[in-house]
């Protein structure tokens, strides 16, 4: 039962063994370095990637709604700022601490890279349980949280852009978004790039939302449509009549149970925090999302019935594990039946844990691969932000083109436009009135 930072270690120092040869090769291609030159190099490479670059903790008092005080404690994590933005979620739960933060933001370089996105790798996190919490107080904190970050240049648009993460989504992005907008907004023209996840009418795209769960389902989908790695668990290729397992039913697991489903998987079993439903010939997902709309929970659910057994070991083709880091470990790893495992969350694998599913020849497709979806959707969200330009046009057109389309038709206006006339390209009595106002205050008044 290692710690988790050190478990992220352990796997990091495995791959960087792997790395390090072909590194050396690399270097290879600056004949003036003399060998021991290029060792230092790679050694001083590896063991950057192998800490945290900075991190930072910030403790703020909110009024709770009983008239109370309390302290919240948060976090954020910047891993290396080799490649800018960072990218990284931000949690909202009871053990999020220092260290889990640093931990997950070492694993959203190594998922970054892993899907050719150009971040750098970041966490955020704050230690409270949502649930203990009003609308209201969770607004408050999640500003104040904002600001506090603010203040450290840690997050920004060209420098950290958080997003959604367990226990948070949209309404949280859109309450930073305002904060950020609300501070530097007029300032900044990137400002909706200050986050991603957001809700559509706040910049966000559609699809990110269901993007980390349907990335699970596609990462499944390559290897099992592909004879080569079925045949390694001795399979016949595709989803039909597979029984899944999904541990977790928030964003990841949610959206993942219902592309497995609608592929034509049979999800017979659903564990959650709180309660686990089975149902050995499988669970309408869509029936269920139409049910936790409503009920937002998945307990009481009448097509399925309620489960004692750890739905972790129960017989099943494939786990999705979508919840949180460590639940396959040394202790439970034996029992798993599935052959193949889907990491829909961060960490979900211990290293013995997975040790022993190899030796029993699981098929472990781990989560840098399979839940980046949520952020390669992210970047999508990004580029749509900062090159300020509409998706629905871009699917058509790449942003080169439109920004080319665009330049020409503002080169039009000016040839056209009397000189004395400003702004060129809108001559509206709205713009005439920014023309004429002398500080920026009046002109955020006037727009
Ligand atoms: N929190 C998600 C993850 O762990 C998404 C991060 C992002 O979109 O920046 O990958």
């Amino acid at each position: 039962d290692p710690e988790f930072s050190e478990m992220v270690l352990y796997y990091y120092h495995k791959a960087a063994q792997t790395m390090e040869p072909a590194l050396l090769k690399e270097m290879e291609k600056y004949p003036h370095m003399k060998p021991e030159e290029r060792q230092a190099r790679v050694t001083a490479i590896l063991n950057l990637l192998g800490s945290v670059s900075t991190s930072v903790e910030v403790n703020f008092p909110i009024v709770r709604k009983n008239g109370t005080y309390e302290i919240i404690s948060g976090y954020r994590s910047h891993h290396v700022r080799h490649r800018l933005p960072l990218k990284g979620g931000i949690r909202y739960a009871l053990d999020v601490n220092e260290s889990e933060v640093k931990a997950l933001a070492a694993i959203m370089t190594f998922k970054c890279a892993c899907v050719n996105v150009p971040y750098g790798g970041s966490k955020g996190g704050v230690c409270i349980d949502p649930k203990k919490y009003t609308v209201d107080e969770l607004q408050t904190i999640t500003r104040r949280y904002t600001m506090e970050l603010l203040k450290r240049n840690m997050i920004g648009p060209g420098i950290d852009v958080p997003a959604p993460d367990v226990n948070t989504g949209p309404r949280e992005m859109s309450w930073i978004v305002d904060q950020y907008q609300k501070t530097f907004g007029y300032k900044d023209i990137n400002s909706s790039a200050i986050v991603t996840g957001k809700p559509i009418h706040n910049g966000g795209i559609n699809g990110r939302h269901s993007a980390t769960g349907r990335g699970v389902w596609k990462a499944g989908d390559l290897f099992l449509k592909d004879k080569e790695w079925m045949d390694l668990i001795k399979w016949k290729t595709g989803w039909k009549d597979k029984t899944v397992i999904v541990q977790g039913f928030g964003n990841v697991g949610s959206f993942a149970a219902k592309y497995v489903h609608e592929a034509g998987a049979k999800v017979i079993g659903i564990k959650e925090f709180d309660v686990s439903l089975y149902n050995k010939d499988g669970i309408d997902i869509n029936d269920l999302f139409e049910y936790t709309e409503e009920k937002k929970t998945i307990k009481g659910y009448p097509k399925a019935e309620e489960s004692k057994e750890d739905l972790l070991t129960a017989e099943a083709d494939i786990l999705m594990p979508c919840a949180t880091q460590k639940v396959i470990t040394t202790d439970n790893a034996k029992d798993i039946k599935a052959k193949l495992i889907l990491e829909g969350a961060n960490g979900p694998t211990t290293p013995s844990g997975e040790k022993i599913l190899l030796d029993k020849g699981v098929l472990l497709v781990p989560d840098l691969y399979c839940n980046a979806g949520g952020v390669t959707v992210s970047y999508f969200e990004y580029l749509k932000n900062i090159n300020h330009v509409s998706y629905g046009k871009m699917n058509s057109k790449s942003t080169s083109e439109l920004i080319i389309e665009l330049m020409n038709s503002i080169n039009e206006s000016m040839q056209k436009c009397p000189d004395n006339e400003f702004p060129p390209i809108c001559p509206n009595k709205k713009l005439k009135r920014i023309q004429q106002c002398t500080t920026e205050a009046d002109i955020v008044d006037s727009a």
